[in-house]
């Protein structure tokens, strides 16, 4: 079984500060994620983005560029010996009641079985209520970032808050030594 690290795009990976007069897309937040990313890998999680892109639906990005700019972003990563494993978007709107549209959950299952991800040991980390609320829906730990939108969230009830994704280690180092103690 792996470990699984979930991430959210817009607003913990890439800026959207801009939004919504440019919406957001493979302007990565270089400080505040590179060496969080680096982290995670080195701790032997698999790195997959999972994001909301109702853009496309909305007539604003068709599916090729928004593949486009996922794969910009993975390009942008491996120049940091970042490896994403895979990214996973929804392209539907809310009044559309997919499945794939956090907070509901599809595509983070879909990603857990295929990868053989130990919900118990996998995460997610994100800057909205979503991220959190298809988190729990799947049993893995959530993570709320202060990037993007994260500060309008802080009471969305996830299991850690942090500043930015560079700041993950403390919650690992915490999580590895509670196992420790078990012991
Ligand atoms: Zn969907």
């Amino acid at each position: 079984m792996n470990k699984i690290c979930f991430l959210d795009k817009d607003g913990t990976l890439v800026d959207n500060s801009q939004y919504p007069e440019i919406i957001p897309s493979d302007k990565l937040l270089k400080n505040d994620v590179i060496e969080g990313l680096q982290y995670l890998q080195k701790q032997g999680y698999k790195l997959i983005i999972v994001s909301n892109q109702s853009w496309v639906s909305k007539g604003k990005h068709t599916i090729e560029r928004t593949k486009q700019i996922f794969e910009s972003l993975i390009t942008q990563l491996k120049e940091y010996n970042i490896h994403i494993e895979e990214y996973y978007f929804c392209p539907h709107l809310r009044s559309m009641h997919c499945e794939c549209k956090k907070p509901n959950n599809k595509l983070i299952l879909e990603a857990l079985k295929k990868y053989k991800g130990d919900p118990k040991k996998s995460l997610i980390i994100g800057d909205m209520d979503r991220d959190i609320i298809a988190g729990k829906r799947s049993g893995i730990k959530t993570v709320l970032v202060q990037t993007g939108c994260g500060k309008k969230f802080l009471d969305c009830d996830p299991d850690h808050i942090i500043t930015n994704l560079n700041a993950i280690g403390e919650v690992i180092d915490e999580q590895n030594t509670k196992e420790h103690n078990k012991f």
